[in-house]
């Protein structure tokens, strides 16, 4: 037995990392000067010596044909929020007609992909079409059906970012380069950079394939665009951290096996909220790494459910009524000699550093509540914030008690002691007391401090965890340097780093609340302490291209003007690109499928009534009945022609912003209208005769 599992232990020990050339596999691949080189590129941001380069290409790729790889692909995110790839082969013709595998340092370092079909929101005419992509060795390369994937950054012939890593990388410098600038004045001679941590856990729900097949919308759109409510939802609560079902048991345990050979660091599993919802969290790497995992988590998801013939939903809101999707973005920093920087130790209050970093936190999200807003921002997340389950789309911070007390000793004066947790009774002699932690949770908080991280809770399940950390790493690198500016000049270091941190407290304090962020009350005290409320993915994008935005963006070298325009254009083109594809697939649905069952259906029951009535007979129940589904059934075919009316008269205007706010204003107005007369008719039709699974079948029958 014993034997058995230390042979598993080894498995999975051999198993993880194994398609990934990673630091061990690099060390063993690589002549030791050029490992060196490559070590020193990776850690200190060098060019690597194309030579090097050259001799680096070569062992990746014995590795990789040793690991079945033929071909190569430089993998990276264009703003369309998928990743993109597009295949080479190693071969290369000999003069004598046979083939050589080859890969030079050229093909490993740079790329040129045809870019025009990729949105770039005016930053490329189709015209000119050439777009490189370049080797980002911060994240290594790995091995996905057959292909040794190296993941890239995207940009177009003039140097402007195309893609979501370039930004996240040059915001994870900008952080670096002020944090260790406050380190350096509080006396670190040692930190020589600090990266930004993050670990994602991913909300996803598993439905079963051929019910998805019977579901057009769920096809073309991701969630469903009719549906009544199931007569059982999630009220019992009795799915959240419930027993797994055999099917997604196996789904999990694929996934995992397939995501650790990939080097990703799969580790908590367990159903959610809601039916057929569950989540898996990583554990937590660098922003750009977790960044590239968390698409790699997202695509094999997909993939393993549909070998299973599962369907996994990654949309932010799948099913009306029901909990959607999020992601949470654990946060933090460390230094590179492996200081958690908001660690705040067992005496917070006598804690000068983490304090500096807390408050430049607290700074940044107050100031720049509108840039965490639209770093969050997708059509789907539009039926999640503000809606009942998800955080409010109203920024505020959770510090929890134990901060909270500390805060308010800074604000009147000098803060002397820290409140600690204490024990937990648990009063059972034969369990252990527990250590309680010096932060209760709040679940309903969209941006919590959890003990040594924040964790940012309002970014949708489907979307890039780039663009939220790329926000959050610039607006606190921005803080951070001006606090460095601060401490730069004062006679006394400690007295001006406690004279701003209480201004900051006294400033700022109004973005921390500690309270339910889902009740009502809350929304009206934001109102009054000037918080903004952002309800609509079109209402937060301006915010990207406002003076304020394009000075901390250019400042700290993440995103100038032209590429925060362009980024302000594609969102709110594939806004409305979104929902005219959600109204046509709706249309189509109404027309061919809701409104022939409905007719069919009340044809049945008027000629039930009719051969009643041939022998004096009558039924009221049938009377009521047709009365119903016919008056349903105008108000259904009304609602179609409203929506097609919205659609056709579609906000034909040049500027986008104008467009997308007529598809928010009247095309997803009607839409709603339609949905909510088919759901009726829902509720009246024969269930044999009704052409789509219900929720109901989708919600439980894997
Ligand atoms: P929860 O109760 O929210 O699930 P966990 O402690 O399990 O909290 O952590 C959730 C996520 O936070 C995991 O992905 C974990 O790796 C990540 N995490 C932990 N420490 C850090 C850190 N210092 N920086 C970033 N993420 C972190
Ligand atoms: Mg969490």
């Amino acid at each position: 037995m014993e034997k058995e599992s230390l042979a598993l232990q080894e498995s999975m020990e051999n198993t993880f990392g194994n398609s990934v050339f990673n630091d061990a596999a690099t060390k063993a691949r690589l002549p030791k000067h050029i490992y060196k080189m490559l070590r020193k590129t990776i850690e200190e941001g060098l060019p690597l010596d194309p030579a090097a380069a050259d001799i680096v290409a070569n062992g990746m790729k014995d590795w990789a044909i040793e690991k079945g790889a033929t071909h190569f692909t430089h993998w990276f995110q264009p703003m369309n929020g998928i990743t993109a790839e597009k295949h080479d082969s190693f071969i290369s013709p000999t003069s004598d007609g046979r083939v050589i595998m080859e890969f030079s340092g050229k093909e490993l370092t740079k790329g040129e992909p045809d870019a025009s079909s990729f949105p770039s929101g005016g930053l490329r005419a189709t015209f000119e079409a050439r777009g490189y992509t370049a080797w980002d060795c911060t994240s290594p390369a790995f091995i996905k059906d057959n292909t040794l994937c190296i993941p890239t950054a995207f940009c177009s012939y003039t140097g402007e970012a195309l893609d979501k890593k370039t930004p996240l990388l040059r915001s994870m410098e900008a952080i670096s380069k002020q944090a260790v600038r406050i380190l350096r004045l509080l006396g670190n001679t040692k930190v020589t950079h600090v990266t930004t941590t993050v670990g994602p856990e991913q909300e996803y729900f598993i439905i079963d394939k051929n019910l998805y097949a019977k579901r057009l919308d769920l096809m073309l759109t991701g969630r469903t665009l009719f549906g009544a409510k199931p007569p059982k939802g999630q009220e019992l609560e009795d799915h959240y951290f419930g027993n797994l079902k055999d099917r997604i048991a196996k789904f999990m345990a694929e996934l995992d096996k397939q995501l650790w050979k990939l080097g990703v660091l799969a580790k908590t599993k367990h159903n959610e909220v809601a039916p057929a919802q569950h989540e898996l969290a990583s554990i937590f790497s660098t922003a750009n790494i977790a960044t590239d995992h968390n698409q790699l988590v997202m695509e094999t998801m997909k993939k393993i459910a549909n070998r299973l013939d599962l369907v996994c939903l990654l949309h932010e809101k799948p099913f009306a009524g029901v909990n959607g999707s999020g992601k949470h973005n654990n946060w933090s920093m460390c230094t590179n000699d492996g200081q958690n920087l908001l660690e705040p130790g067992k005496t917070p209050h006598e804690n000068e550093q983490f304090l500096i970093f807390l408050a430049a936190i607290i700074q940044a999200v107050d100031e720049y509540a509108e840039i965490l807003r639209v770093s969050s921002a997708n059509p789907g997340n539009d039926h999640r914030l503000g809606a009942n389950e998800a955080p409010p789309a109203i920024i505020s911070i959770f510090l929890g008690e134990q901060l909270t007390d500390i805060l308010e000793q800074i604000e009147k004066g000098k803060a002397k002691s820290s409140k600690n947790g204490g024990e937990l009774k648990l009063g059972v002699i034969t369990l252990p007391d527990l250590p309680k932690d010096s932060t209760d949770r709040n679940r309903t908080s969209p941006f919590a401090f959890t003990g040594n991280k924040f964790e940012f809770r309002m970014v949708g399940s489907s979307a890039s965890i780039a663009e939220p950390n790329t926000a959050l790493n610039t607006i606190v690198a921005e803080t951070l340097s001006r606090i460095a500016d601060r401490l730069e000049n004062a006679k006394d270091i400690d007295t001006e780093a406690q004279n701003i941190v209480t201004e900051i407290v006294k400033k700022h304090k109004r973005i921390i609340f500690n309270g339910n962020n889902y009740c009502e009350d809350w929304v009206k005290e934001a109102e009054k302490r000037g918080l903004p409320n952002i309800k609509s993915m079109v209402a937060a994008i301006p915010a990207l291209i406002s003076n304020k935005s394009i000075a901390v963006f250019e400042k700290h070298g993440v995103l100038n003007k032209a590429e925060l325009h362009s980024r302000y254009e594609i969102f709110l083109e594939a806004y409305v690109k979104t929902i005219n594809i959600e109204a046509l697939t709706m249309l189509d649905m109404a027309k061919r499928q809701i409104l022939p069952a409905s007719v069919e259906y009340a044809g049945k029951t008027a000629s039930y009534l009719s051969s009643l009535k041939a022998v004096s007979a009558n039924s009221v129940t049938a009377e009521k009945l047709i009365l119903e589904l016919t008056s349903t059934i105008d108000l259904f075919g009304k609602n179609i022609e409203t929506l097609e009316t919205a659609l056709a008269r579609n906000g034909n205007s040049d500027d986008v912003l104008k467009r997308a706010e007529y598809y928010r204003d009247v095309v997803f107005k009607s839409m709603d209208a339609l949905r909510t007369s088919g759901d009726k008719l829902e509720m009246l039709v024969d269930a044999k005769i009704w052409p789509l699974p219900t929720y109901a079948d989708l919600l439980f029958r894997v």
